[in-house]
């Protein structure tokens, strides 16, 4: 068997078990959607644009035969990708936009670090190097070029709650600064993603660098996901996630289909 007979194989492979159900197909992406919250900055910044959609025309005299929208959104609203060039300290790095980044990134393992417990009970809640330490005792070692995906089930909260905005800023769980250079110094991940709405915790401006997981991850050319749904639903091994950002022209980041492979259960 030649070597192309057997790439061709381990795909087919694939698609059968797609076809069987034996492999499914889970979706991490909330609706855009207007109500959908967008990051609040202080006043003295400059801020982030909701999803809005308008009509084009709908089987009317705009277009008798067809129905289109047209929409327009910041690039970091809703479920979406940060990119290197996001953050000041990936700013000179190559292949750090959108549209020029390596695609073969953006498909691959992904490990599930469940925190919902910790943020139950700690709405600021930060992931330690022990916690992560504790999953692989668990689950083995997370393995080089693989997302860690942290699980809060803040993604079921709906409006003010989900930004959870009080006079000192926000408070929502995230990384501390120790786990995220653990991450990427000594696991070699392709990128983080949460549920919340930044990669950061809540009150992250206070940590040394100011907003680790943007500053490290984004300065080592690594990626973020943000407004992830429904993590619950994965493994905490055994998936494989796909997520392409848009192809922006020197863009920082994209809303995004995230998707999972999960082996079906049983
Ligand atoms: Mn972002």
């Amino acid at each position: 068997m030649s070597t192309q007979d057997q790439a061709v194989g381990l795909l087919d492979n694939l698609a059968l078990d797609l076809a069987s159900g034996a492999v499914e197909v889970v979706d991490l992406t909330h609706t855009l959607d207007p109500d959908f919250p967008v990051i609040i900055l202080p006043p003295e910044f400059g801020q982030c644009a909701r999803f809005r959609m308008e009509e084009v025309s709908r089987y009317d005299a705009r277009g008798p035969a067809w129905h289109w929208h047209n929409f327009s959104c910041g690039e970091h609203t809703g479920t979406h990708f940060d990119a290197p060039i996001h953050w000041v300290s990936g700013r000179d790095l190559p292949h750090n936009t959108v549209d020029s980044l390596p695609v073969q990134k953006l498909v691959g393992r992904v490990c599930v670090i469940d925190c919902e417990a910790e943020t139950a009970a700690d709405e600021d809640y930060e992931m330690d190097r022990a916690k992560i330490e504790a999953f692989e005792a668990e689950y083995g070692k997370i393995p080089p070029q693989s997302w860690v995906l942290m699980r809060t089930g803040w993604s079921r909260r709906r409006g003010a709650d989900y930004v959870n905005l009080r006079e000192d800023g926000a408070h929502s769980p995230g990384p501390a600064t120790e786990a995220v250079r653990f991450l990427v110094d000594e696991r070699d991940i392709i990128g983080f993603g949460t549920e919340c709405i930044g990669t950061d915790s809540g009150q992250a401006a206070h940590a040394d660098p100011p907003y680790p997981a943007h500053y490290i991850l984004h300065g080592a050319g690594r990626y973020g996901l943000q407004c992830l749904n429904g993590l619950d639903r994965l493994p905490p091994t055994g998936a494989i996630l796909l997520a392409a950002p848009l192809k922006i022209k020197h863009g920082t980041g994209s809303p995004l289909r995230v998707l999972a492979l999960v082996p079906a259960a049983g």
